[in-house]
């Protein structure tokens, strides 16, 4: 395991190599045990708000997964919200009088319209951050960074302070270190420890022990097993098991593109770009690289995944998406045709499991999970 993590601390360029992947791990632990000035955390469910951001203005960042067995209807959740952003309701609900503060964005209408109803039915300051939908232009990468410079003033206003530009950069450094690291240590971890290794991470990166992930080896490298992409909105708390049902029923992910994934992962930082102008190498990682459907054009969403499915060999994909997520479904369609072509004379399988708000879906969800396994083992040559 460890040669593996070492194999991929080679794979980086240059200016990390001087450190050693202890080192990295170490200095984490020794940074972060002294960077936040306030003990609450800012939550937040979306991954274009940067955990580095809220890290450099001295408070601490927590990227909160709400927990599936709240869910249950009739708890207040108004109708029509998917069953993330409904758990999100009951999630700050939950938080207030212990977190700081919370930060939704734009990102679809269920988050906007949370945004509306969260302030005055939680006792939580609740701060809207505005995402582009375009991003190709100078014009969304400036509005982006003006929102993050919003969000600052806000952070500033709840107890933080302003990072120097040494000081920002230092963050997102340390922060870009610590991804390359757990991303390391994929091929070490089954399906379900890299998902939690990376919600953990999420979750309270500030007291994320990396050398604790990285010494849970669990992979089980069966070559029987057929490998599947897991797609789609974000996982919720309780709803880990997909991975080792996946497992028992004969498959593996092997590519796990959900919002709590790889997909919300921001892209590397190039470190000449972060020591001219830290903000702007910020909007470049998050704005310009994380992947997400959502974005006009989304071409980068089908050529990461074009590039993804490929390289790992993926047979089959799972679609995973919240009944009333119109960003998701609404991609469905078009990932279907487009799978089929993606490798001349080997379609990949799409398929839908649309999950309710209960979680009681379970059942119908592995028969359709089943069947695509079965299907693909019959198939010469998948
Ligand atoms: S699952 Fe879809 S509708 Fe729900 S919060 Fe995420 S993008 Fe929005």
């Amino acid at each position: 395991m460890l040669l593996k993590s070492q194999r991929a601390a080679q794979a980086l360029p240059a200016w990390l190599h001087a450190k050693s992947v202890a080192q990295v791990r170490a200095g984490w632990v020794d940074w972060t045990n002294r960077s936040a000035s306030v003990s609450q955390s800012v939550i937040y469910s979306c991954p274009f708000v940067p955990a580095e951001w809220v890290a450099a203005h001295g408070l601490r960042p927590c990227r909160a997964a709400p927990e599936r067995s709240a869910c249950l209807p009739g708890r207040g959740l108004p109708e029509g919200l998917c069953a993330f952003a409904g758990q999100w309701l009951l999630e700050l609900r939950r938080r207030q009088g212990r977190a700081l503060a919370a930060v939704l964005t734009t990102v679809c209408d269920q988050m906007r319209r949370l945004g509306d109803l969260a302030e005055p039915e939680c006792d939580l300051p609740v701060f809207v951050l505005h995402v582009p939908h375009t991003w190709q232009s100078p014009t969304a990468r400036r509005i982006y960074a003006d929102e993050l410079r919003r969000l600052g003033r806000f952070l500033v206003r709840l107890g933080g302070r302003e990072p120097s530009r040494s000081e920002l950069a230092d963050t997102i450094r340390r922060f870009d270190d610590a991804r390359r690291e757990l991303l390391g240590l994929r091929g070490n971890l089954s399906p379900r420890a890299f998902a939690q290794a990376l919600a953990d991470f999420a979750r309270e990166p500030l007291d994320c022990d990396l050398q604790a992930v990285s010494v849970k080896s669990t992979i089980d490298n069966r070559q029987s097993s057929i490998p599947l992409a897991l797609l789609g909105g974000p996982i919720m708390r309780g709803d880990e098991w997909i991975y080792d049902e996946v497992d028992e029923l004969g498959g593996r992910i092997v590519l796990d593109v959900t919002e709590t994934g790889e997909l919300g992962l921001p892209g590397p930082i190039d470190r000449r770009r972060l020591a001219e102008d830290p903000l702007e190498e910020l909007v470049t990682a998050y704005l310009d690289h994380i992947p997400h459907p959502f974005r006009r054009p989304n071409t980068e969403f089908y050529a990461f995944l074009a590039r993804e499915l490929v390289g790992r060999g993926v047979q089959g994909v799972l679609f995973r998406r919240y009944v009333w997520c119109d960003t998701w479904h609404g991609e469905l369609a078009r990932l279907r045709e487009w799978a089929e072509k993606l490798v001349p004379g080997r379609p990949i399988p799409v398929v839908d499991l649309d999950c309710g708000q209960s979680g009681g879906d379970r059942g119908r969800i592995l028969q359709r999970v089943q069947a695509m396994i079965e299907t693909l083992q019959q198939t010469p040559g998948a």
